[in-house]
């Protein structure tokens, strides 16, 4: 059983065959708009222009924010390596900054003493770059007053955080601009595709320009800046449309699917949710944080449990800052991001799950937690 595979049936064969009929088989077309006006209607913001991966959009988005080489962009260091590889497309440094024990989202105090420190250091900051764990909000609250008063723009990477809220507000509106992902493996999917959205109309058509070459709205080919191939197809828009559609009915899944761990947790001891509590994460992906003092055996022997019965679970992301590819970068840390890798699984939390499989995971996880 997989951690979270690709949910899509007969609605999303319908939608793309529709597509490909209608003959909108070059890049773009109809689908496209109305998928970026259908996300941007979502989220709450303006604009949308959708973009081959998240990937892509983080790394325009840096660019259009005006990140250069040389500049600090400011990282959680509990993220998938996207984030900072988007950092590093730029030539700027990523900075990165240890979360808060509770959800692993990027810790307000470490931040306000990082852009402190880089102030002080004479750096230039272009940029703060909160995820949305596992699509649990960040703590924006608390995050955008520090970066208002550091005149730090805030660019979201809600990738993981579709469908997820804070305080009423949805992922994807907080910052300058936001980005999603619809990889195969994430709560929406384009089989691949991401999304820049914003309520700022300019930095929206910048990114859309420098996604198809930076052409110049000429006959002859003029090109006045470094441009992309960044461009999401018709085709996929397509599929995302569908996806859309049934954003809500799989959201519920996954949450149904998260309730169901924490009451076969709940009498564990040592052992609790990330983001547990939080009444507006889309939990695209439940993950334990297991106490093996308390509890008396450690993540890994429940991942090698499951393994041996056919389940996929996954460690948290390693973090940014132990990763050789980022060796000897600047980090503010507490410790946290490390203690949740070593101490954090993730469970299989697709929203394809049927009851069935649930209950396999289920039994699995109770005969591991009575056995002698
Ligand atoms: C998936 C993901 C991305 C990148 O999205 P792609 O579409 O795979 O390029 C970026 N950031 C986070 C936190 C992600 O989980």
């Amino acid at each position: 059983m997989l951690l979270s595979s690709p949910d899509v049936g007969p609605l999303e064969e319908s939608y793309l065959i529709r597509a490909l009929r209608s003959g909108w088989v070059a890049p773009a077309g109809p689908d496209l708009e109305a998928f970026e006006r259908e996300v941007a209607d979502r989220v709450g913001v303006g604009h949308a222009v959708a973009l081959t991966s998240g990937s892509a959009a983080l790394h325009l988005a840096l660019v259009t924010l005006g990140v250069r080489p040389g500049d600090a962009v400011v990282v959680p260091t509990l993220t998938f390596v996207a984030t900072a590889n988007a950092v590093a497309y730029t030539g700027a440094e990523p900075v990165f900054v240890d979360c808060e024990a509770g959800s692993g989202n990027l810790d307000p105090e470490l931040l306000d003493r990082t852009l402190r420190d880089l102030r002080r250091a004479g750096r230039r900051v272009a940029a703060v770059l909160p995820v949305d764990l596992f699509g649990a909000c960040a703590d924006y609250p608390r995050i955008l007053p520090l970066c208002a008063a550091a005149g730090v723009p805030v660019l979201e990477d809600a990738a993981e955080a579709l469908g997820a809220t804070r305080d009423g507000r949805a992922a994807g509106s907080f910052g300058r601009a936001a980005v999603l992902s619809f990889n195969g493996n994430k709560i929406a999917t384009t089989s691949g595709g991401g999304m820049l959205v914003s309520d700022d109309g300019d930095l929206v058509a910048h990114c859309r320009y420098l996604a198809t070459q930076a052409r110049e709205p000429v006959a002859h080919y003029e090109h006045r800046a470094v441009g992309y191939t960044y461009r999401l197809s018709n085709l996929l828009a397509a599929l995302g449309r569908a996806q859309l559609r049934r954003l809500e009915s799989m959201m519920a899944c996954r949450r149904a699917h998260h309730e169901r761990y924490s009451k076969l947790f709940a009498a564990a001891a040592g052992v609790r949710l990330l983001a547990d509590g939080d009444p507006g994460a889309n939990r695209w992906l439940t993950s334990i944080v297991v106490d093996p003092t308390v509890a008396g055996w450690q993540a890994a022997d429940l991942a090698g449990h499951l393994a041996a019965r056919g389940i996929e679970t996954r460690p948290v992301f390693r973090p940014m800052h132990l990763q050789p590819v980022f060796a000897g970068a600047r980090a503010t840390l507490s410790g946290v991001a490390e203690r949740l890798a070593t101490h954090g699984l993730t469970l299989p939390s697709g929203s394809n799950m049927t009851d069935a499989q649930f209950a396999r995971v289920t039994s699995a996880v109770e005969d591991f937690l009575t056995r002698g």
